[in-house]
């Protein structure tokens, strides 16, 4: 069992808050994501977890034991870090079985486990290779394989793949995700690419400023941010908002109404609202349409399977998802409709996402 929690921890440098009471509990064989922009405290948070870095407040259990107060080597954990420093002077091998060597197992049981961890990362015919002799995705390989050979039940990441180029990237996202689900490690990751998050994790922990704003399933931070960042943050292109106003209990965007759910209508108040929603949830018509929303096209992306099309309301700009069969030019006409029961609803002033059950929204389905 090696769950990870959390408990109301701080940590500041000089008068800089680098994580600001964070709790959170990553279960057992989770592979949990930090993610958040440069600066947000993702680093901070791990080396944390680590022991690298003292908190100041709060407490830390690594597999129901506080290990607040212990020195990295005593936490049952391996790292990964983005400078992935491997020995120059050592072959793979020996680069692999470097802390097996140091916690002086047997000769017999370190040559298996560097085996073992080469064969999952799949450079066993590397091993007496030194690391000049390696391409920049082997190398980060070799020092994914060195974390895995000491078989601790925790693994801690920091942007393990931001060296390499954008198709090593996307070979060894999937190779790391396979490579977790085999292992059973529990493993938190931290990464600044929204894609890398969306793609890899079993949850998100989405910071910034030290904080974590929503702590959730891929799918559900994309669908449902608690917040206009996370919702300008994941997904490309970021969700679009627009500000609407509520009068006599109906919705204007730019003076068009627009439906709205039933449950949505208990939370909104009358005044400005924030509305959030995704590029895949407007439909586009180059048709006049009673009752959308007036656009221009300003520009048309062709990306194959479907063009993004961005298009001006007034003075908003708004993403589009349309056909890649549909012809549109720039400066037409067209009018957009928002497909009700995905509207996502927030709070004008501070952009946090306003309580709406959007479970009871779905099953009302879109009845005006
Ligand atoms: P990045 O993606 O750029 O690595 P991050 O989210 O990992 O960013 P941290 O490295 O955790 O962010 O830094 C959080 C804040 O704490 C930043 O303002 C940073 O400048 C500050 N900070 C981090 N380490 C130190 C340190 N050793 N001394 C002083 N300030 C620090």
């Amino acid at each position: 069992m090696a769950e990870i929690r959390i408990d109301h921890v701080w940590k500041t440098f000089g008068k800089v808050v680098a994580v600001k009471d964070v709790t959170l509990t990553v279960e057992d064989r989770e592979f949990v994501i930090l993610l958040g922009p440069s600066g947000c405290g993702k680093t901070t948070l791990l080396r944390c977890i680590s022991g690298l870095e003292q908190v100041d407040r709060g407490t830390i259990f690594i597999g129901g034991r506080n290990v607040t107060n212990l020195p990295p080597r005593r936490r049952g954990i391996a790292m990964v870090f983005q400078s992935y420093a491997v020995f120059p002077h050592m072959t793979v091998f020996d680069n692999i079985a470097f802390g097996l060597r140091m916690k002086k197992l047997p000769k017999p049981e370190i040559e298996r486990r560097v085996r073992d961890a080469a064969a999952l990362m799949h450079i066993e015919e590397l091993l007496d290779r030194y690391p000049a002799q390696l391409s920049g995705g082997q190398r980060q390989r070799v020092a994914v394989a060195r974390a895995i050979a000491v078989q601790s039940e925790v693994l801690l990441m920091d942007e393990p793949l931001s060296n390499l180029d954008a198709l090593l990237r996307l070979e060894m996202r999937a190779e790391l995700k396979r490579l977790f689900t085999e292992l059973e490690t529990t493993v938190v990751y931290v990464t600044h690419d929204q894609v890398e998050a969306m793609s890899m994790g079993d949850r998100i922990a989405v910071m910034r400023d030290g904080e974590i704003l929503q702590f959730d399933t891929p799918v559900r931070v994309y669908d449902y941010p608690a917040d206009r960042f996370i919702g300008g943050f994941i997904g490309n292109p970021p969700m679009n908002f627009l500000m609407a106003e509520v009068t006599d209990g109906r919705v204007l965007v730019h003076g068009t109404a627009v439906e709205v759910p039933a449950p949505v209508r208990s939370r909104l108040q009358a005044g400005p609202v924030l509305v959030g929603i995704r590029a895949e949830n407007i439909e586009l018509s180059p048709e006049q349409d009673e009752g959308a929303i007036p656009a221009r096209v300003l520009v048309v992306e062709p990306l194959g399977s479907h063009n993004l099309v961005t298009a001006s309301v007034e003075a908003d700009m708004v993403k589009v998802t349309t056909p890649a069969d549909m012809r549109l030019r720039p400066d037409q006409a067209v009018w957009l409709r928002f497909v009700p029961e995905k509207v996502r609803w927030f709070d004008a002033e501070s952009g946090r996402a306003l309580p709406v059950d959007y479970e009871a929204v779905e099953a009302a389905g879109h009845v005006g």
